[in-house]
């Protein structure tokens, strides 16, 4: 036998028993997106490396460590994108639908990095992302986070997420923050691990994202950059707090939230469970308000989030889930080959007559008994019986299949094709 070609460590199929959940939490973001009257962008998932060197920085994790980055034939180098914002933010500049307007964009794809693959980090995986150019108020901020919260309850999932809110406050306050933090750290500096002293003079900020345990309490220790936030960002930060109480969402101040992107200015914030180990982040956002212009824009507010799927999936009641496993309302079975020839044809036109019907065809022939074999295995409502009997009366018999059937009513009948119509009907509404 041929060797077999493994998969990519990190990058998982999404098999025939997983995709209705793929299906259903998709469907759910749709409707929410729907219900703020958000628009789908859509756009590729490579990239120029320097876009997103440019944006998320060239010193932090996913630049530095994670990213997919290859030569293409033509020499330039290329990266599959790790985030949607960079992409989004590129897209919305060069189609010129930034400018002097108000976008609320949404998108659902694939990103990649190259991290240690565990339970929920993967190195393909699945995010949802929201980006809303053109607003600066926190009324925007507050949006996008009652948003998320709409889709837990949605999902019964309120109980177990808790909200995370800090504020990183405009570049100018986080200049003067920096000098103070370097200063801190400087004095700290036995304490720091090897990543961290190299990010002492290129990106002090980064080393309080640091999740290295030794580090923690220094980290703790440290002057915080909420004492230092400059009025604007202050006045911008209380009002989505009181926007935030009005609408009744609970949140935590995480003076210490600072993302582990560059780009954040002002609102930034973090959706996390404690059900889920280490990988307790399931939705992450903030403003961005200088990124448009950094990466060749005009000047434009902007604010966004991402979501990562599969730990959105993973927090799901299996239960919850299986309830969404459709089966098929009909099967088909044919006996014989005049059978064949008209049960291929009947099996068409109830497609055509009755609107989201799923009718399973028992392909390949054989036995009635194998037949009635594959038909059990498909879980659909009801078997649909023709053979020669059937095509001389112009009858299907209907045998139904669900165990959970009334013992009253028959197990099998014949019935016109009308009258198999309007059964169909009434199963699909059930
Ligand atoms: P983490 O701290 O867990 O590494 P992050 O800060 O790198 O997350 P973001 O870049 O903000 O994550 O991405 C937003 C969301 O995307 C995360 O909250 C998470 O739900 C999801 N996510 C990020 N990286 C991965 C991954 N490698 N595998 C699965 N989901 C991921
Ligand atoms: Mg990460």
């Amino acid at each position: 036998m041929a060797e077999k070609i493994q998969s990519i460590r990190g990058m998982n199929d999404i098999l025939p028993d997983e995709s209705p959940a793929w299906q259903f939490i998709e469907e759910k973001l749709r409707q929410l997106m729907q219900s703020y009257d958000y628009d789908e962008i859509r756009f590729p998932v490579v990239e120029k490396t320097a876009l997103f060197k440019r944006s998320i920085g060239e010193v932090t994790d996913i630049v530095e460590k994670e990213m997919y980055t290859f030569e293409d034939r033509n020499g330039d180098s290329l990266s599959l994108r790790p985030e949607g914002t960079a992409a989004c933010v590129r897209a919305g500049i060069q189609n010129g639908i930034l400018v002097n307007q108000q976008q609320r964009l949404w998108y659902l794809g694939p990103m990649f990095r190259h991290e240690r693959p565990q339970k929920g980090r993967y190195r393909q995986f699945h995010q949802l992302g929201v980006e809303v150019f053109g607003l600066e108020g926190p009324d925007i901020d507050a949006e996008l986070i009652c948003m998320t919260a709409r889709l837990w309850a949605m999902l019964g999932l309120s109980d177990s997420v808790t909200l995370q809110l800090n504020s990183l406050g405009t570049p100018v306050s986080r200049e003067a923050y920096r000098s103070i933090l370097s200063d801190y750290l400087q004095a700290n500096k036995e304490l720091l691990d090897e990543d961290s002293l190299r990010r002492l003079q290129t990106n002090p900020l980064r080393i309080l994202d640091s999740k290295n345990p030794a580090m923690q309490d220094m980290i703790e220790q440290a002057p915080r950059l909420m004492d230092h936030l400059e009025e604007e960002s202050r006045a911008h930060f209380s009002r989505l707090c009181a926007y935030l109480d009005s609408v009744g969402i609970a949140y935590e101040i995480n003076t210490r939230l600072v993302r582990g992107l560059d780009y954040y200015s002002k609102t930034v914030f973090e959706w996390v469970t404690d059900k889920l180990g280490a990988q307790g982040t399931i939705c992450a956002g903030g403003r961005y308000d200088a990124l448009v212009k950094q990466l060749g824009g005009r000047d434009t507010r902007a604010v966004g989030f991402a979501m990562g799927l599969e730990r959105l999936i993973s927090l799901l009641e299996p239960a919850q889930l299986e309830k969404h496993l459709k089966h098929p309302h009909a099967v088909m079975l044919m006996m014989g080959e005049r059978a064949q020839n008209s049960g291929l044809a009947l099996t068409e036109q109830l497609r055509n007559d009755i609107a989201d019907v799923r009718i399973l065809n028992v392909c390949g022939g054989g036995s009635f008994k194998s037949q009635m074999k594959r038909a059990d295995k498909s879980q659909a409502e009801i078997a649909l019986i023709l053979g020669d009997d059937e095509l001389d009366n112009d009858v299907v018999t209907v045998k139904y299949l669900r165990a959970d059937r009334d013992t009253d009513k028959p197990q099998q009948e014949q019935l016109s094709q009308a009258q198999v119509i309007e059964l169909l009907n009434k199963l699909i509404n059930i």
